[in-house]
C-alpha cells in the first residue's frame, strides 16, 4: 500500500525533526493531500495511526487537508474546481472534464515560508515531496525566487517518479524544484518509488545534522539589494553546498 510508505516517510520526517530540535512529542500534525494527488486519505489516517503507538505521533492529533482538485470544463471553457476524478462540473453538471492540477508545489512553498519566520528553533529546513510537475499554483516560480533570498530557509525536495503511478498533472519537474531549493543551499533528489522516501530524508536530516553556519558583516550594510556569495574550502577535495545569496535588509529594530 502506498500510503503505508507515504506514512512511514512522515514519521521518519518527524522523527528527524525532534531528533534535531530536541522534542519529544507531537500534539498536532497537520498534512496536506491534494484531492486528486492518489492519495486516500482515510488509508493514510490509518497506516499513520497503525505507525504511531510508542513514536512521537502517539498522542498527536491528525489533520489531513484535501485541498479541492482543478479541471478543465469543455463545455463551460473554465477551471472549475472538483473534489475527486469521478465528479461532473460544479457549473454545468456535464462531464466533459480534463484534470489540470492537484499539484500546487510553488503555493506550498509560499506557505511554509511563513511559520518558518517564526520559528523557534534556528536549524530547520523545509522539504518538498512532490510525484507530480506544478500545475495548480496561484504563484509562479518568479513570485518564489525573492521570497526564497529574502528567508533563510534551507530548502530540499524530493521528487517522486514513479513510472507505475502517474499524477494527472504528469511527472515531477526537478529543474523547477531545482531553481528554488539549490539558491537556498538544499538540493533536489529524483527518486522512483515513494518506498525511496525514507532513505532520502535521511539524508537530508544527515546533511542538516552536519551544517555550519557562517556569518559577516556585509561591507555596505543594510543597502536593501541582493548579494551573491560563495563558499568555498581551501581543501578543494570538499564539496561545499552553501546558499547563494542573500538581501541586505536592516534589521526590523533599524539597526
Ligand atoms: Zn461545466
Amino acid at each position: 500500500m502506498h500510503e503505508m510508505s507515504l506514512a512511514g516517510g512522515i514519521l521518519k520526517i518527524v522523527e528527524d525533526a525532534a531528533a534535531r530540535d530536541g522534542f519529544a512529542r507531537v500534539s498536532r500534525l497537520v498534512l496536506e493531500a491534494g484531492a486528486l494527488a492518489g492519495v486516500e486519505v482515510s488509508a493514510l489516517r490509518f497506516a499513520l495511526e497503525a505507525l504511531s503507538p510508542g513514536t512521537l505521533l502517539e498522542a498527536a492529533i491528525i489533520e489531513i487537508e484535501q485541498p479541492a482538485g482543478r479541471a478543465w470544463c469543455m463545455l463551460c471553457s473554465q477551471n472549475v474546481s472538483i473534489g475527486s476524478r469521478t465528479d461532473p462540473c460544479p457549473c454545468c453538471g456535464g462531464w466533459q472534464l480534463t484534470p489540470t492540477g492537484g499539484t500546487a508545489v510553488y503555493d506550498a512553498v509560499v506557505e511554509s515560508l511563513k511559520p518558518f519566520a517564526q520559528r523557534s528553533h534556528q536549524r530547520a529546513a523545509i522539504v518538498i515531496v512532490s510525484d507530480g510537475a506544478d500545475t495548480a499554483s496561484d504563484h509562479s516560480i518568479a513570485d518564489i525566487r525573492p521570497l526564497v533570498r529574502r528567508a533563510d530557509a534551507f530548502i530540499y525536495a524530493i521528487a517522486i517518479d514513479a513510472p507505475s503511478r502517474r499524477p494527472v498533472s504528469g511527472r515531477p519537474d526537478p529543474y523547477a524544484l531545482r531553481e528554488i531549493t539549490d539558491a537556498s543551499g538544499g538540493y533536489t533528489e529524483v527518486v522512483h518509488a515513494s518506498a525511496d522516501l525514507a532513505p532520502a530524508t535521511a539524508r537530508i536530516a544527515d546533511e542538516l545534522n552536519r551544517q555550519y553556519l557562517l556569518g559577516y558583516a556585509p561591507p555596505r550594510g543594510a543597502d536593501g539589494k541582493y548579494h551573491s556569495i560563495r563558499v568555498r574550502t581551501r581543501d578543494t577535495s570538499f564539496r561545499v553546498r552553501a546558499r547563494r545569496g542573500y538581501v541586505a535588509e536592516p534589521y526590523a529594530d533599524g539597526r
